[in-house]
């Protein structure tokens, strides 16, 4: 017998006859052999509808109040789905979030969980009794509900399961698992039957939104194993697991992209002492996230360009502040471009072997593709190149890591 946690998304819940089918899914867990708890999102859509009411009524809301709005989609969903389960007879209860309850911090709207009180949930499990839990909501130290911001609900099943000391903990979505890279773009990408926690982080962070970036944290932090998989289908999807349980180390597991990148450029920086201070230092003050960065050496040793890139959303806060501070710095000009892309090779494999970053690099140019920045971790490999070629790049080096399916 294993005990899991099935997290179910939004549009696993869409609808009275698709909770039915969830319904279904538990019981054949259940008919397995298996103790299950549930975890569910609100039905697709709900949360956004909930957050346009909070924000027709005004721009200026109150955090608090914003979570108890936008959290009860998800009391809606555990409603009906124990409804469900009761009709197949199976024995199940809801639970909302400040009933267990789920303690988190008092930062509203992106709340973080801090504790899970489950001795009463692990007796009734005990007695064959399924709880349906409410994802993406707590209580906070002002016994107010919080919410664990978008896409929380895979946090709070993360943290249930590890709670719980789960066998596993199932995040069933609409898609059937990780790929190798993006499957819309790159149509020999296969899915990955396992991925290491860091490199699904890398991943999701590079916006592979399978799984809340979060939830990935917590799983490596309790090493809670984690599959996700298709609620539509029924095949196993892939597992997320510690690097140990992956015998055969793949050197590139996947080939991610993120075109939510800019690149800002200070032409004629002046090369001495305390300058990147003076430049990232109020960047940092004004939350604009550096990514990567580039510095030449300056020859002469006067003056140097230095690029940097940022998200998108931070490109006009970071050149207006760069512009306030212009005398501080000294610098020419700023140049700034969003046609960017970041690509990058994923894999834990890297660690112990040379030469991954050269292939990527003999791959563009082949294809005429110019590189305009470089970054690299222990297991990353990331270049910015322009947008124009990021189905071309993707392409080509999914090709040439050998990763194509047959
Ligand atoms: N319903 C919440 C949202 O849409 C939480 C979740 O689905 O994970 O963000
Ligand atoms: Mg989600």
């Amino acid at each position: 017998m294993a005990r899991i946690v099935q997290k179910f998304g939004g549009t696993s819940v869409g609808d009275v006859e698709r909770i039915k089918i969830v319904a279904l899914k538990v019981k054949a867990e259940i008919d397995r052999g298996n103790e299950i708890a549930v975890v569910l999102s609100a039905m697709s859509g709900e949360t956004n509808r909930l957050v346009g009411l909070v924000n027709e009524m005004g721009s200026l809301y109150d955090a608090r109040e914003y979570d108890s709005v936008v959290a009860t989609g998800e009391q809606v969903t555990i409603g009906l789905l124990a409804l469900a389960l009761q009709d197949l007879g199976v024995s199940a209860r809801s639970w909302l979030g400040w009933q267990l309850p789920f303690h988190t911090d008092d930062v509203h709207a992106k709340a973080r969980i801090q504790k899970i009180d489950v001795d009463e949930l692990n007796k009734r499990m005990k007695t064959g009794e399924v709880p349906v839990v409410a994802g993406f909501q707590g209580i906070g130290p002002d016994n107010r509900i919080t919410t664990l911001g978008r896409g929380g609900s895979d946090t709070s099943a993360v943290a249930l399961a590890a709670a719980l000391g789960a066998d596993r903990c199932d995040i069933y979505t609409d898609v059937d698992g990780v790929y190798t890279s993006d499957p819309r773009i790159v149509t020999k990408a296969r899915k990955l039957d396992r991925i290491t926690y860091e490199e699904m982080l890398e991943m999701a962070s590079l916006g592979a939104k399978v799984l809340q970036t979060r939830a990935v944290e917590m799983a490596m932090k309790y090493g809670q194993r984690i599959q996700v998989l298709s609620s539509f289908e029924d095949k196993p999807g892939t597992l997320v697991v510690d690097e140990e349980e992956i015998v055969e180390k793949e050197l590139v597991s996947g080939i991610a992209y993120s075109r939510d990148e800019a690149k800002i450029t200070l032409v004629r920086v002046s090369d001495k002492p305390g300058v990147a201070a003076a430049i990232f230092g109020p960047l940092s003050d004004a939350s604009v996230n550096v990514d990567m960065i580039v510095q030449n050496e300056s020859v002469g040793g006067k003056a140097t360009d230095l690029t940097f890139t940022v998200t998108q959303a931070d490109l006009e806060r970071a050149v207006k502040t760069l512009e306030k501070h212009s005398d501080d710095i000294g610098y020419e000009k700023i140049h700034s471009d969003d046609n960017v892309v970041k690509i990058s090779v994923v894999g834990v494999g890297m660690r112990s072997h040379a030469g991954v970053a050269q292939r990527m690099f003999v791959t563009l140019a082949e294809k005429g593709i110019n590189i305009q920045v470089i970054s690299t971790s222990e297991i990353k490999v990331s270049v910015l190149i322009d947008e124009e070629y990021t189905e071309l790049a993707l392409r080509a080096l999914h090709t040439a890591y050998g990763l194509d399916a047959a």
